[in-house]
């Protein structure tokens, strides 16, 4: 046997990873009629506007590498955001600079984030075999601040990570809060704002006064293109610099993507529109899901809402999808049994769902 292959097995068994976020939804056949109401995708985006930007994006020679355009579009992020274009960091999507932050910054080192949030922190941090120490929200979803500051001290955490607003439970976070953990934390505190245009306020102000703040942002959920995967990191000028220069790739995203985050940030008035849009609707959501009986249904800042059904989630979840609507189990969330995390759809979709779930929930056996 050549000896070379126990190292083989050595490299799989780093793989070896608690959990896994194989897609829910599969693409399979079976898939394609379900309402999907998992990820949320923005269905208020305007999906002609996106065509007519796309085509107009593709109009250009891709036979070289992106240059101009990454220029372009981190002066343009910069003129919105009212920071220098150097403070921008683009990315393969929020998730990629969760996966730099994780596997290349931290390199096995701890690090100190609120319970429940994104999954992805703690999936990346322990592929790079780091850990990821969780500190539980506070039951009504505020963050428990001298716990996430004690544990970064005391375990010198060089990154702190924090959802606002926060996926799955839908809050946005007390600016005193943030600011407390960003003045008492020893290391870069890392918030990732990817649903934050959804919200009413945004800690990027914060950066002036706050060296050690990183701010990630996408394009995938208020302008509705997640599936170009672009995203950006706005950290201050020398962070920013130095991971753009050194960290990240030579061409860290396509110039066809480059070219269509330029062309949504000329079209910032469409995407407030359908951030209106969605908020009317998410209104009418929760307003809606209040009246069936049993539920509890918490505010949402984001373009999801959290539904606590105090019944075996799963098997709730597992139902909708037989009728046709495929949505998020998040299972217990603190004291709250058996949560479901729903995306706000168009009305047809979101009748869909409020009857199906109105027929589940009616089901005492589930
Ligand atoms: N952060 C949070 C909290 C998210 O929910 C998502 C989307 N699933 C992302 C980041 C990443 O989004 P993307 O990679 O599409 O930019």
């Amino acid at each position: 046997m050549n000896p070379g292959h126990n190292l083989l097995d050595g490299l799989l068994a780093r793989l070896q990873v608690s959990g896994s976020y194989a897609m829910v939804r599969t693409g399979v056949a079976d898939d394609r009629h379900l309402i999907g109401l998992d990820s949320n995708e923005n269905y208020f985006a305007d999906a002609d506007l996106i065509c007519r930007i796309a085509e107009e994006a593709a109009r250009c020679d891709l036979r070289t590498y992106p240059r101009e355009e990454l220029v372009e579009l981190r002066e343009m992020l910069g003129a919105w955001l009212r920071v220098e274009p150097d403070c921008i960091v683009l990315a393969n999507g929020g998730d990629q600079l969760i996966d730099l932050a994780a596997t290349i910054l931290l390199k096995g080192e701890p690090a100190v984030t609120a319970w429940p949030t994104y999954s992805l922190y703690g999936l990346r941090i322990e592929l790079a075999g780091g850990k990821l120490i969780q500190i539980p929200l506070r039951n009504d979803f505020s963050l428990e601040v001298p716990g996430l500051v004690s544990a970064a001290n005391s375990s010198r955490a060089p990154i702190v990570f924090l959802c606002a607003p926060n996926n799955p439970t839908a809050n946005q976070f007390s600016e005193a809060d943030v600011v407390e953990v960003l003045t008492k934390c020893p290391g870069l505190v890392i918030l990732d704002e990817a649903y934050v245009e959804f919200a009413e306020r945004s800690v990027v102000p914060l950066l002036q006064e706050n060296r050690n703040l990183a701010v990630i942002r996408t394009f995938s959920k208020a302008f509705g293109i997640a599936g170009a995967r672009l995203g950006y990191m706005i950290a201050n000028p020398q962070l920013g610099k130095a991971l753009s220069d050194r960290v990240q790739l030579p061409y860290p995203i396509s110039k066809f993507s480059a070219r269509l985050g330029i062309g949504c940030l000329r079209h910032l008035n469409a995407m407030q529109d359908n951030v209106s849009k969605m908020k009317r609707e998410r209104s009418w959501l929760i307003d809606s899901l209040r009246q069936v009986e049993g539920l509890r249904v918490f505010d949402s800042e984001t373009n999801f809402v959290l539904i606590c059904t105090n019944r075996d989630s799963s098997l709730l979840s597992a139902k909708l999808r037989s009728l046709g609507v495929s949505v998020k189990d998040v299972r217990d969330v603190l004291d709250f049994r058996g949560c479901l995390r729903v995306t706000v759809g168009t009305r047809p979709m979101n009748e869909k769902f409020l009857g199906a779930l109105e027929e589940v929930m009616s089901n005492e056996q589930l």
